[in-house]
């Protein structure tokens, strides 16, 4: 089987008029890209990744994928899909296999595994090789710009729902408003659901330590993004420092940046991006190798991919996802939700 044509599609969107915000950023939403693999057996397959933000990046990265990974991928066998990939880390070398070549990058991995799902008729999880039923899953529901009373309702809606934990933005300017908002979801959850928190890159390390120290004492079951996500060092000093799981890695780059957390112990908890990760086959590496150093792996994002990947992760922990729509062919019981069992990576 040989990929004949790959398609990119292009979708602007312009920007909402109440976007959500976390402690870091404004998330209007800018669009998202997506590719298609078409191959000579008639079999194609699909990769999307999306933006919550930079109007420009789509196109921007429309035209990588066009110029610089698209003749990497013309004439490759899908069944090949690690040695493409290697192939585009080695061709964006020179500028950088980061950022929006990364994202890139895991837009045509998701597309040559779900056609290699497709071509087998198999799902992806069929490929890899599955140790679990159901996966647990979390609600986040907690963007700084709810107020209290729309924030509240819908921690409550979420347990309604039957989620068992529930994921709130914390990093106000100061701890004490921290500790207020997570009052306000403590008394909307009750005492029974496990509440983590994210600040999303936003303290010093100093601070993270002293929030930490605060989030440990309110029960919190982990303590996410406090500091810069590049901050190796300071992460490895919290990690010592609190005994509330330290959770990152929603923007580590590649199998390496994951490889120098894990290494110098500086995580409990990863966090690996579909995007940013590189796409199925290096988040599959990730997995593994956070299981060979006995750390949990809970996803950044949910959809069918992360959801094939973790069901054959011994490891998992936690898929991300916001509430459930009643018309979404993933169920939540007793706090964990279905796999898919479509071909590829559909439902
Ligand atoms: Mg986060």
């Amino acid at each position: 089987m040989k990929v004949t044509e790959l398609e990119v599609s292009v979708q602007r969107r312009p920007p909402s008029p109440d976007p959500i915000r976390d402690a870091l950023q404004t998330l209007g939403g800018a669009g998202s890209v997506q590719v298609a693999v078409h191959t000579d057996e008639g079999v194609s397959g699909t990769g999307e990744v999306g933006f919550g933000r930079i109007a420009g990046a789509p196109d921007a990265l429309g035209a990588l994928v066009e110029h610089e990974l698209r003749p990497l991928v013309l004439g490759s066998d899908p069944a090949w899909v690690r040695q493409t990939h290697e192939a585009m880390l080695r061709e964006t070398e020179y500028h950088g296999s980061f950022g929006l070549a990364m994202f890139g990058i895991a837009a045509i991995d998701t597309a040559l595994w779900d056609c290699l799902g497709k071509a087998l008729g198999v799902p992806c999880w069929k490929l890899w090789g599955r140790v679990h039923e159901r996966i647990p899953a979390y609600a986040m529901v907690g963007w700084l710009n709810y107020p209290d009373g729309e924030f509240a309702r819908i921690c409550a809606e979420a347990v309604e729902q039957g989620f068992h934990a529930v994921k709130v933005k914390v990093g106000y300017p100061t701890l004490a408003e921290d500790v207020r908002r997570i009052e306000v979801a403590r008394r909307a959850l009750g005492d029974d659901v496990r509440l983590m928190v994210d600040a999303n890159q936003s303290l010093t390390t100093a601070e993270a330590l002293r929030r930490g120290r605060a989030f440990q004492e309110l029960g919190c079951y982990w303590w996410e993004e406090p500091i810069p996500a590049d901050d190796l060092d300071g992460y490895a000093e919290l990690a010592d420092a609190l005994d509330i799981p330290l959770a990152t890695g929603e923007n580590l780059y590649t199998r390496h940046d994951f490889a120098r957390f894990l290494r110098r112990g500086a995580v409990d908890i990863i966090q690996p991006d579909l995007r940013r990760g590189g796409g199925p086959t290096a988040l599959l590496d990730v997995g593994h190798l956070a299981h060979a150093f006995r750390i949990p792996y809970a996803s950044h994002g949910g959809g069918p991919v992360q959801l094939n990947l973790m069901a054959c992760l011994p490891n998992a922990l936690y898929l991300e996802t916001g509430r459930i729509s009643a018309d979404s062919p993933m169920k939540l019981e007793d706090g964990t939700v279905n796999v898919p069992e479509g071909p590829g990576f559909s439902w």
